[in-house]
Formats: structure tokens, C-alpha cells, sequence
């Protein structure tokens, strides 16, 4: 009998399981290729009629290792490994819609997803819709057609730091029989695990916590397993599909048919394969994940407490949903929980104005001793960026200030160094 582990266990157990003589660490299975005795076995394999790894553009039993540690760690039934948070996107969209359909897509989200969407999927004729989260699920479901295929947002949102009301936007999505998907990168599943909420898919930039230490790009794809297919909206699912002779993925892998279809039809075709050796790092990032995500929110408190108690005349305001003055507060005692269901912070990411504007804000970032300038966040290490100055340096001061960013805006990640540290670099540079 499988038991069911707390948390912080699967983090260090889940996964590689070795037999009798195996390597006791998951092995760094550097090889494009495997190895088998007869073509009748090969061609089985190439009919999904027995497990296998065939081509590591498809599937390698590194990848397969972790990828079954972080479904374990969302309750999900699948995950498949990405080359990066980039593709994990776009082999969702590829596995949900086709040219001609649409998505609907919160406003408050990362900057890059904005980019792939807003640029590349309207030239492939995949249109995305945005919505205000917070102008409550009535205005969102105005933008709904027959041709909508799915919801998407941030539980915690990069750069904006909202909660996203997953379990509102999941009934309204399930409503429309469309599914509900989640970035969950900055929660982590140590701090929220959307599927308990009704989401049905999660993605992961495992760039950010997820490995921890900025050491790889990658990303992930998650299947809760509950999504129920219709023939109406995802023939690609329930139908018969002509790759493999007629198997249809809904069925012949319940309830997996998600995670499925994304391996064995948009990893298969596209190719956004990770490394072996960045899957074996991120593993290695996993086995801390539950130890850094409780220093990471200790660590932010603290620091969204001193920053919040700082005079205006050095900071101008201060934004982390952790704090009670936070308008996101209550949502955020919702999501966001350690293993023992307490409500310890949200996540590592603070951002705060400096005073004297985008000058103030590039004055104190020069003054950062300990934290360091970096266009990253959500690592080991304390880090700042200046959107004004780094990825939004194209815009005025007003243009920054409409799309949420303002002039003076400071993103800090806290690292899980001493909290103290990080406090007292602050101190000397404001
Ligand atoms: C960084 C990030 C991404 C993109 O991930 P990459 O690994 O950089 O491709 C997607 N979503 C969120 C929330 C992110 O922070």
C-alpha cells in the first residue's frame, strides 16, 4: 500500500524509487536513446501500448522521475517536463486550442506570458481575452463564446503580487465546461495547490523556487486528472486520434489524458525538451523546497514589516499580500498555507516605491550591498530589479504607471539568508 506522505517528505521521497542495487540518488540518464530487443517491442511502444522511454525528446526516466515528485507534490495525476515556464505555456495552449478558438486570460499577469500571447499565439490565430480579476467573475464571463477554451491565471501574480480567486474563476469556467489553468510559480505547491480549489491544469516556471538556486530554466505542465472532455470542445481528446491509430487520449489514459495528449502529440511535434541534467538539478532544488519556502515567507514578512514601518519620506508604500494592510490579505489567508494549514506569508517577492521616484528608486538599488541587481527573482539569493529601468525601460513615467508599474517601484525577492541581513542592507541603503 502506498502511504501518503506530509509534504516536506515527498519533497525529499517522491519520485526516483530505486529497486534493490540502483543508484540510491535519481541517476542523470544522458542518453537520447533506449535500448530494446526486438522491433515488435519498439513498435508497441510507438503504439502506446506498453510503457517505455523511446526518445528523450519524448520522455527519460530522469525527467520521469521528477516529473512524478511534482505531480505528487500538486495531487495531480501527470506532470511533463519543459525546457522552460515559456513552453510550458505554449504546450498547454497547444494541447487545449486551435486557430480560430480563444482563451481567457487575467490581466495581472508575467510580463512574458503577456508576450507570448499577445504576440505569438494572435499570429497562430489563438486570440487571448483579458480580464480584470478583480472586477469579479460577471465582467470575465461576458468575454466567454462558444470558441472559448479555457480560464487562465496566477495564484500569485509576477510582478503585480494579487492572490487569484482560483475557486471563483474554477466555477465559472466549469460552468462553460472549459477548464480552469494556473501559474502557480511564486505560490509553489508547498503553499498552495490549486487543484484543491477546482483548478484542473497547473504550469510552473520551475526557473523561480521551484529549483531555487537559479541554476536552470525550465518549466512544467500538471494534470489534476478531473477534467471532464466534451466532444463539443475537445474532439482532440475524445475522438480517435489518427497518429495512433485511433486511440483517443480522454479514454486510453484516464484520467490522465491530458498529460498524455501534451507528450505524446505537442512534446512529441514541437519538442521543448529540458535537459537531463537540468531535470536532476531541479530534483535536487525539490528535495528543500518545503525548508526554503518557510524561510522565503519568514524572510518577506519581516522585511514587508520594516519596510512598511519606514517614514514616507524613504518609502512611499509597500505591496505584499502577506501584510494585513494588503487589499489581497483575505485571499491570501485562503491560498496560501504551510503543511500544518497556518497562514505564514505570501511567498518571498516584495516590491515597494521608493521615495524620489525613478532616481530615489535607482539610488537605493545602488546602494544595495547584499542584494543584488539581477534580472531573476524567487531564488536562494536576495535580489532586486528596477522594472522602470530594466524591462519596462522602453516607457514614460505615465505609460508605467497605467500598466501597474510605477516610476519609483522596487521588486525585491527575499533570499533565505539571515532576515536581519537583508533588513540592515536595507536600513543603510534607504
Ligand atoms: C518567469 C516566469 C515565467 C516564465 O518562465 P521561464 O522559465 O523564464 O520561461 C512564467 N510565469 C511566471 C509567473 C514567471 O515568474
Amino acid at each position: 500500500m502506498k502511504k501518503n506522505y506530509r509534504f516536506s517528505t515527498k519533497c525529499v521521497q517522491s519520485g526516483w524509487k530505486p529497486e534493490n542495487g540502483d543508484p540510491r540518488v535519481l541517476p542523470i540518464y544522458q542518453s537520447t536513446t533506449f535500448k530494446y530487443d526486438s522491433t515488435g517491442h519498439v513498435g508497441d511502444l510507438f503504439d502506446l501500448k506498453v510503457p517505455g522511454h523511446m526518445y528523450t525528446r519524448i520522455s527519460n526516466p530522469t525527467f520521469e522521475a521528477v516529473e512524478n515528485k511534482i505531480s505528487d507534490l500538486e495531487g495531480g495525476v501527470g506532470a511533463m517536463l519543459t525546457s522552460s515556464g515559456q513552453s510550458a505555456v505554449l504546450a498547454l495552449t497547444m494541447n487545449l486550442c486551435e486557430a480560430g478558438q480563444n482563451f481567457l486570460c487575467s490581466s495581472e499577469i508575467y510580463g512574458g506570458t503577456i508576450n507570448l500571447m499577445s504576440a505569438e499565439f494572435s499570429r497562430m490565430g489563438i486570440e487571448v481575452r483579458y480580464f480584470e480579476p478583480k472586477a469579479g467573475v460577471g465582467e470575465a464571463e461576458k468575454l466567454i463564446d462558444e470558441n472559448t477554451r479555457f480560464i487562465f491565471g496566477e495564484t500569485l501574480a509576477n510582478p503585480a503580487l494579487t492572490v487569484f480567486d482560483i475557486s471563483a474563476y474554477a466555477e465559472l469556467a466549469h460552468r462553460h465546461r472549459i477548464p480552469l489553468c494556473i501559474d502557480n510559480t511564486f505560490a509553489t505547491p508547498y503553499l498552495c495547490r490549486p487543484f484543491e480549489f477546482g483548478a484542473d491544469f497547473v504550469i510552473h516556471s520551475v526557473t523561480k523556487y521551484m529549483d531555487g538556486h537559479a541554476s536552470i530554466v525550465g518549466g512544467v505542465l500538471v494534470d489534476g486528472g478531473r477534467f471532464g472532455f466534451t466532444k463539443e470542445k475537445f474532439p482532440q481528446f475524445t475522438e480517435p486520434c489518427e497518429s495512433y491509430h485511433g486511440l483517443c487520449f480522454a479514454t486510453a489514459f484516464a484520467p490522465a489524458g491530458f498529460i498524455a495528449r501534451a507528450r505524446c502529440m505537442v512534446m512529441r511535434d514541437l519538442g521543448m525538451t529540458p535537459a537531463p541534467m537540468n531535470a536532476f538539478l531541479l530534483n535536487l532544488g525539490l528535495e528543500t523546497l518545503a525548508l526554503r519556502m518557510e524561510r522565503h515567507c519568514e524572510n518577506a514578512m519581516k522585511v514587508a514589516r520594516f519596510l512598511e514601518s519606514q517614514p514616507k519620506d524613504k518609502v512611499a508604500w509597500v505591496r505584499y499580500p502577506g501584510l494585513a494592510s494588503s487589499p489581497d490579505f483575505e485571499l491570501a489567508k485562503k491560498y496560501l498555507k504551510n503543511e500544518k494549514g497556518e497562514f505564514i506569508g505570501a511567498s518571498g517577492v516584495i516590491s515597494f516605491g521608493a521615495a524620489g521616484g525613478r532616481q530615489g528608486a535607482a539610488r537605493v538599488m545602488d546602494a544595495l550591498k547584499l542584494a543584488a541587481i539581477v534580472v531573476h527573482v524567487a531564488d536562494a539569493r536576495t535580489c532586486v530589479m528596477h522594472p522602470a529601468s530594466g524591462t519596462h525601460r522602453q516607457l514614460s513615467d505615465e505609460q508605467l504607471v497605467r500598466c501597474g508599474v510605477n516610476p519609483e517601484m522596487i521588486r525585491l525577492s527575499c533570499g533565505i539568508e539571515n532576515a536581519d541581513d537583508i533588513i540592515e542592507d536595507l536600513k543603510q541603503a534607504l
